[in-house]
């Protein structure tokens, strides 16, 4: 196969570069996945993955990986902020299975990772190189050479940027990212189920709405721990960390006057941190001759639909698709997977900025008007119109001849 020699670089050994890998490595295409990393922590807490991404990860052969380290949740609720009323948003379980033909998963972050590190391992045990930072390249009609952080060089046929949100890749393509800072900031981190009160062990996922902010739980690890997001607005601190610890006084002052769950949730957390939402507008292009990006890399998200992994799923399977189809052509390959993928996620990037309009509207701060509009606003038929396109997508059947 044209491709396998040299092979596909990918920069980034994240959800994005390890989904597309596993998909490659399936179809007989060689990969070298360059990771900057030294080694592999866990970062981050929990993520939701939709049937539009569990059903990849079936097909790629992990559903057994992941049945042991995901929860399915029964169902999803939104609450109150104040009074703490519960309505129900959709049900998930056999439902979702049912309705879209795969579950809802959730899932701790560095679980995920592993599976999906041990997946790629399983299929070529020198599928990543630690310590590899990508710098920069320059391609020719023939390949691309990588310009390592190291000083090295590596030969390619096509580079993938799945490097992230503060890509490389892309600055070395001359992509403008255009970040701007959306005055948002996020809490998040885990809380452990003993020591909170009994309602908040069920297994559900909840998203408190209130006027200026939003908190999402949902379980985690069988139940035994919970993830929470805690959002609030009207903040001027805009770093953009996954690993920035703050304090409890901090968290707890920024809920002051939630319910009580609220929090019970912040004084269960193991340690919170914090993080600026930083909202960027879809790029017109991410496809340069024998170079693309994908992943946060191609299109990061505000995360208020839980898309980003999603979307770094799909584009792994839509990816490598395009690569087969195409062996003798990598550029065209490339054009096709930007084509088809670029309308989905601007809308999911533009959508996921709409929400946070509804989550945090200021009729929420008034009990009475409060429950009128959250009845209106999640009402089940209108709950399916913003949510089931994203999950009813199928990337791996998507047309890419
Ligand atoms: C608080 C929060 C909650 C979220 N919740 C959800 C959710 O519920 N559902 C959902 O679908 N998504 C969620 N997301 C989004 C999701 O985490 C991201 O969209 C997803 O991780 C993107 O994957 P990626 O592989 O593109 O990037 P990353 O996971 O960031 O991986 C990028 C990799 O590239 C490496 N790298 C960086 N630069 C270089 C370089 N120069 N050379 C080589 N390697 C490099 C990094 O070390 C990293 O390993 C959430 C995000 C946040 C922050």
């Amino acid at each position: 196969m044209p491709l396998n020699n040299p092979p596909v670089a990918i920069a980034g050994a994240g959800i994005a570069g390890l989904t597309l890998a596993i998909a490659l490595l399936r179809r007989g295409i060689d990969v070298e996945i360059h990771e900057q990393a030294a080694e592999l922590r866990e970062i981050g807490a929990g993520l939701q993955i939709g049937p539009n991404g569990s059903r990849v990860l079936i097909d790629l052969g992990l559903g057994e990986a992941m049945d042991v380290i995901v929860s399915e949740a029964a169902a999803k609720e939104v609450r109150h902020w104040r009074t703490g009323r519960t309505w129900k948003l959709f049900d998930l379980g056999a439902d979702c299975i049912e309705r879209f033909g795969a579950p809802y998963w959730m899932v701790h972050r560095g679980d995920f990772h592993r599976a999906l590190l041990e997946g790629a391992r399983a299929l070529k045990p020198d599928v990543v190189r630690l310590g590899s930072a990508v710098r920069g390249f320059d391609q020719d009609e023939t390949g691309v050479r990588l310009q390592l952080e190291s000083g090295d060089t590596a030969r390619a046929g096509v580079l993938i940027g799945g490097d992230g949100v503060h890509s490389a890749v892309r600055s070395a393509m001359g992509v403008q990212d255009r970040p701007a800072f959306t005055g948002i900031m996020a809490w998040r981190g885990i809380a452990r189920a003993e020591g909170l009160p009994e309602h908040l062990r069920r297994p559900v996922g909840c998203n408190w709405v209130g006027p200026g902010g939003h908190v999402v739980t949902y379980p985690l690890r069988g139940g035994a721990i919970f993830n929470f997001v805690g959002i609030v607005e009207g903040r001027d601190w805009p770093v953009e960390s996954w690993t920035e610890a703050g304090t409890y006084e901090e968290c707890l002052a920024d809920f002051a006057g939630w319910h009580p769950h609220v929090e019970a949730m912040i004084r269960n957390l193991d340690q919170p941190f914090k993080w600026a939402l930083i909202g960027r507008e879809p790029l017109d292009t991410w496809a340069q001759g024998r170079v693309c990006l994908m992943g946060d890399a191609a299109h990061p998200t505000l995360p208020f639909l839980a898309q980003g992994a999603n979307m770094a799923i799909e584009d792994g399977m839509v990816l490598a698709r395009c690569i087969e189809a195409s062996p003798g052509d990598p550029p065209a390959a490339l054009k096709r997977f930007e084509r088809l993928r670029a309308e989905r996620t601007a809308s999911i990037v533009r959508k996921s900025r709409e929400m946070a309009g509804r989550f945090h509207n200021p009729v929420l701060a008034d009990p009475d008007l409060a429950d009128a509009y959250i009845s209106r606003e999640w009402d089940p038929d209108v709950s399916r119109l913003r949510y089931d396109w994203l999950y009813e997508y199928d990337a791996g059947k998507v047309d890419v001849a």
